[in-house]
């Protein structure tokens, strides 16, 4: 240990967790026609925070016919400055209730604090801000053309970032003129009740937002109910190819954010303590439950020493523990079954011959944790360089030129993100015209912005959220 840190936590008391969520539908929580709930839990402790309602098909029915009626009786009917008007206040609302949001986040996922406070929450208000400044200029973001909204949109969202990808559903979705039906994942529905406590102070119109919490087979009945005229789906590969299975052949749109096996490529003449801290970021921010993880390092052959010997310092000096203390940089595992998939995968790594590293931290006993580990020795073939981990884990591969890089980089079912370090500004061009990947960074990681588009290529999925193609999926332009 190079530094102890006094513990730091974040205060709690101001937070207020009902013990029992219902279903928010036509603007108010109504309990379940299933009468079932459903606990969620504190991942870092293994304490219950709060009973949740488990929406049936019967349920999903209703919260689509508040939506659908909202659509045609009062949201399609404002004028798109109206409605500008009530997004904004949901931006403001969320900046103004952001201590409770960032504490509540990481309560229920295990995320440090520090990335709810800094990363999560305020990106969320962000969206709303940018996507609210457009509601009324939608003639100027599809120039020529007419452009109007589609209807009900059904979004079912992963417990990554729950609030942040709540924030990318909803606000265009709002800002097009259409209405919603969210469901956000079981493991993470606490924000999006406080969200939907927003709307609500926010005097948006009962049903343009519908919030409705419930696992698989709850995010089922949405995508096959028949008044839903789009589908958003963020989530994992195999279930994507799922939904776009049940949609195949009817009219209802599409737009699907997989998986991704992101490479980093760091070139020789990079600065090698930045690209190091970059790649840091890039896997063990918020454990590597990030679907555009840098999971894959590409290291050029001439500097894989001094890489992996700053690697192995850095990731020693990660503070993994106690996800509310505003030191922790590692928090907790989302979930027991994401654990189980993580040390899965670690454990083909090892039987498939690769080298481990892994941070000597100390664990706490209770709730779930992965030490922060890397692997060398890598081959091309080997599971932890193909299947998403979703973990802490990153895997170091070596090449010798560009073009090696980028091959071995694209050699991948994925394409959702890619990161290049290099000083050298023609290459960083030249690779991100090679590389297949949606979101490219140079000379950083993981960086967002309301403005800019997210969305991948191949198995990573199609369509984009963001910036102005952000809007696409939400109008119909004739
Ligand atoms: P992860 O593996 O990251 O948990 P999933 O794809 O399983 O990702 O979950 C993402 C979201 O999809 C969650 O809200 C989950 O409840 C929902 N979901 C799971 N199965 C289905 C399904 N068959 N149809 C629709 N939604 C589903």
């Amino acid at each position: 240990m190079l530094w102890e840190y006094s513990p730091s936590p974040e205060a709690t008391d101001h937070v207020r967790i009902a013990s029992r969520y219902n279903l928010f539908i036509g603007g108010k929580f109504v309990e379940p026609h299933s009468k079932k709930w459903f606990e969620t839990i504190n991942p870092a402790t293994e304490a219950t925070l709060a009973e949740m309602a488990e929406a049936d098909a019967e349920d999903v029915d209703r919260a689509v016919r508040e939506a659908r009626r909202a659509y045609e009786k009062v949201w399609k009917k404002f004028a798109p400055s109206e409605r500008a008007k009530y997004i904004f206040r949901i931006a403001r609302l969320i900046q103004e209730k952001s201590r409770a949001l960032a504490v509540v986040e990481t309560m229920n996922g295990g995320k440090p604090i520090k990335e709810s406070r800094d990363i999560d929450i305020p990106l969320a208000a962000a969206h709303f801000f940018y996507y609210a400044g457009w509601a009324d200029k939608l003639e100027y973001a599809f120039p020529n053309r007419n452009v109007s909204s589609i209807g009900v949109a059904g979004q079912i969202i992963p417990w990554n970032f729950p609030l942040l990808m709540a924030a990318w559903k909803i606000a265009p979705a709002l800002a097009a003129g259409n209405t919603v039906v969210l469901k956000p994942a079981e493991t993470t529905p606490l924000t999006s009740m406080m969200l939907a406590e927003i709307m609500m102070e926010a005097d948006l119109p009962p049903g343009v937002v519908n919030i409705i919490t419930g696992a698989g087979a709850t995010g089922a009945a949405l995508v096959s109910h028949e008044d839903v005229d789009k589908i958003a789906f963020t989530g994992s590969t195999e279930v994507g190819k799922k939904i776009q299975r049940a949609l195949s052949g009817t009219d209802t749109k599409l737009t699907l954010e997989l998986g991704g096996k992101a490479p980093n490529i760091v070139f020789e003449d990079a600065p090698i303590d930045q690209a190091v801290e970059g790649i840091i970021n890039g896997i063990y921010f918020n454990q590597g439950h990030v679907c555009c993880a840098g999971s894959r390092l590409f290291v050029q052959e001439s500097i894989i020493e001094p890489v992996i010997r700053k690697l192995r310092e850095r990731i020693s000096t990660l503070r993994v523990g106690n996800p509310l203390d505003k030191n922790t940089d590692v928090g907790a595992i989302n979930s027991r079954a994401q654990l189980e998939k993580i040390q899965e995968l670690v454990d083909s790594g090892v039987e498939e011959g690769a080298e481990m590293f892994q941070s000597s931290c100390s664990l706490p006993a209770k709730g779930f944790w992965f030490a922060p580990t890397f692997f060398t020795g890598v081959s091309q073939s080997n599971r932890i360089a193909q299947e998403e981990i979703f973990g802490p884990v990153l895997s170091v591969l070596t090449f010798r030129t560009p073009e090696e890089a980028i091959e071995k980089a694209n050699n991948t079912p994925y394409g959702l993100s890619a990161g290049v370090w290099t000083e050298k500004g023609s290459r960083i061009l030249k690779m991100a015209q090679k590389l297949r990947a949606g979101v490219i960074w140079a000379n950083t990681y993981n960086k967002f912005d309301p403005a800019s588009p997210f969305g991948g290529y191949k198995e990573s999925g199609f369509g984009r959220e963001g910036g102005l193609h952000g809007l696409a999926p939400y109008v119909k332009l004739s």
